[in-house]
């Protein structure tokens, strides 16, 4: 006991190293995103996250863009709690047959133009649990997608670069035409 007690004065905590304060690669590519945003709608994005059946590993780390080292909305990134109020709609997990409806209907419900990103292997193709007897498929089976951002999960950074990719590249086409 005497031993564990002296061991934990001398050793180092076992918890993470906090991160570096304001990270200068991820604050200039969110403000690319934003820059990209601003260009292509005139104004902040909005983005409606929709789990359409994941095991929720894709939304915490969509929840570290909001946690205080992302600080997403420093960019003029936002997520809202409406369709009716996003530009955006991301979408993760399989598409399971109980959420498929939802999913349809938070589309109608989106105006445009809008742009759907697929997050994580899940939702491009059922991932883990493609062929399950409780799932349609991917996103793409349902609604139509715009970007596919791979990763089981993917990383915050991940995402970030996805948006940016997806306001570069101005893919309007399906889902309505960009301003
Ligand atoms: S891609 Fe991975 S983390 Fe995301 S919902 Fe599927 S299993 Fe979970």
């Amino acid at each position: 006991m005497r031993r564990t007690l002296l061991l934990s004065l001398l050793r180092p905590p076992l918890t993470e190293k906090a991160p570096r304060p304001g990270d200068a690669a991820v604050a200039e590519l969110a403000a690319s995103v934003e820059r990209a945003a601003r260009r292509r709608l005139g104004r902040s994005l909005s983005i409606r996250e929709v789990d359409a059946g994941s095991c929720n590993g894709c939304e915490l780390e969509i929840h570290a863009l909001n946690n205080a080292f992302y600080d997403l909305e420093r960019f003029g990134i936002r997520f809202v709690a409406s369709p009716r109020h996003a530009d955006v709609l991301m979408v993760t997990g399989p598409v399971t047959k109980n959420m498929r409806e939802a999913l349809e209907r938070t589309y109608q419900a989106t105006p445009d133009p809008k742009w759907v990103v697929a997050v994580g292997d899940c939702a491009r193709d059922g991932g883990l649990f493609a062929g399950s007897y409780a799932i349609t498929g991917g996103v793409s089976e349902v609604v139509p997608v715009d970007l596919h951002i791979r990763g089981c999960p993917p990383t915050p950074t991940q995402l970030l670069e996805g948006l940016l990719a997806l306001l570069e590249a101005g893919s309007g086409g399906r889902n309505g035409q960009m301003p």
